[in-house]
């Protein structure tokens, strides 16, 4: 199942191809400061994509173990997904706000990543987060 949105501007498209409607999906509400600051919680199916097209460049934050990436549109600043990179894939989650404003979802499970190993945490992503490809 195919769905897009955009940032609040319209500057940032993210697109997601889930293999279940996106309404089955609960998002994952993480408890680290900088989630909770910007009121974040990020959908993602392991074996479903995503992917994100900016007409103009996106700002790249590092938070935390510093291992994940926030891509934060430079106009409206509305943080649209989350990334982390190995040798031989680019895995990420979306955030949910954007597709609360479109789609009916579930109402967001608490995770608290900060409490987990840096190993623990890629762990987590890999079996969670879904694959980045370029559009
Ligand atoms: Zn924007």
């Amino acid at each position: 199942m195919k769905y897009c949105v955009s940032c609040n501007c319209g500057n940032v498209e993210v697109s997601v191809n889930f293999p279940h409607p996106i309404e089955k999906y609960q998002a994952r509400e993480c408890n680290c400061d900088f989630c909770r600051a910007n009121g974040l919680a990020y959908l993602s199916d392991p074996n479903g994509t995503l992917s994100l097209t900016a007409k103009d460049p996106m700002k790249q934050l590092k938070q935390g173990s510093l291992q994940a990436t926030f891509w934060q549109c430079a106009r409206c600043m509305d943080i649209v997904a989350v990334t982390h990179s190995n040798h031989k894939e680019t895995k990420g989650a979306v955030c949910k706000k954007l597709f609360e404003a479109k789609y009916l979802v579930q109402p967001s499970v608490c995770v608290s990543p900060k409490d987990l190993t840096p190993t623990e945490k890629l762990n987590r992503w890999n079996a969670a987060w879904s694959t980045v490809i370029d559009t």
